[in-house]
């Protein structure tokens, strides 16, 4: 199989993760072809069958692309074509359908990803810290043991609220404040509904912040039973992680996400073949 992988090169840590994909890719003898570039126009979105959105700032990313053109281009890449993304931070606000924190007018969303993610949801005391985290979905049967991945977050975003799938915009989040939602975009050929799930998988959750809290009041919570922030979401093959992968050296998340890709493309190629 022959892919390109995009990464949006607007703003932000677009080149770490080139070379992280890349360091990806050299280590996996899958057969398959890779070619990683950088995207800053429609016409070089138009080349990619798979596209990363990185972390840097969402609103400075939004306004960017809208100027340069490629807005609505990557609305269709990800919710009528539904090819697979990836967004990390600023890239998981983009790719979410309801925003908070976020002025009406000075952010557009790209959707894709049926969540409300609140923004620097850490608050400033707290802007960038490195926690081990637990992530299941690396764990695989040739790697039954995956040590926690050292997840870097700045200044960055969870997944508030899981919202109802429906084709349509998030009308129930419309009139909420500071909250900006994405336009509906829906997707039109068979094999970019068959990209499409209704449910939004949570696939990492980062425990201890309630209990910490809890404890600054003098109160007491049970880290067994507490939820955690939802860090890291999938929605069909739409992927977003609060966290910075691309700023570790790390390349386990690089190299579950590439297969992923792998077997989106080929289902795609099976089903237009049909
Ligand atoms: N807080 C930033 C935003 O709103 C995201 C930070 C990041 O990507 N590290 O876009």
């Amino acid at each position: 199989m022959n892919a390109t992988v995009g990464v949006l090169a607007l703003q932000g840590a677009f080149y770490e993760h080139i070379q992280l994909l890349k360091q990806a890719a050299a280590t996996w003898s899958s057969g398959s072809q890779w070619e990683f570039i950088e995207v800053r126009t429609p016409q070089e979105l138009e080349r990619c069958d798979a596209l990363v959105l990185p972390g840097g700032e969402s609103t400075t990313m939004s306004l960017v692309a809208a100027r340069s053109n490629i807005l609505e281009p990557l609305r269709d890449f990800v919710k009528v074509h539904r090819k697979p993304t990836w967004g990390t931070c600023a890239g998981l606000i983009l790719l979410a359908e309801s925003a908070n924190r976020t002025k009406k007018g000075g952010q557009e969303l790209i959707g894709g990803l049926d969540v409300r993610v609140n923004r620097n949801h850490f608050g400033r005391q707290t802007e960038s810290f490195q926690a081990p985290l637990d992530l299941p979905f690396l764990t695989s049967s040739e790697e039954p043991q995956s040590p926690p991945f050292p997840a870097v977050f700045i200044r960055a975003p969870i997944v508030e609220k899981i919202l109802p799938h429906h084709d349509g915009i998030q009308t129930e989040e419309i009139g909420r404040d500071e909250t900006v939602v994405a336009p509906s975009k829906v997707a039109k050929d068979a094999a970019a509904r068959d990209a499409m799930a209704n449910d939004v998988e949570v696939l990492a959750t980062l425990p201890g912040r309630a209990a910490r809290l809890a404890a600054s009041n003098g109160a007491h919570i049970n880290p067994e039973k507490e939820a955690g922030d939802i860090v890291a979401v999938r929605q069909g093959n739409v992927f977003g992680t609060s966290f910075h992968p691309e700023l570790t050296g790390d390349a386990r998340i690089h190299s579950w996400w590439l297969r992923q890709v792998e077997e989106s493309v080929k289902r795609r190629h099976e089903i237009e073949k049909r």
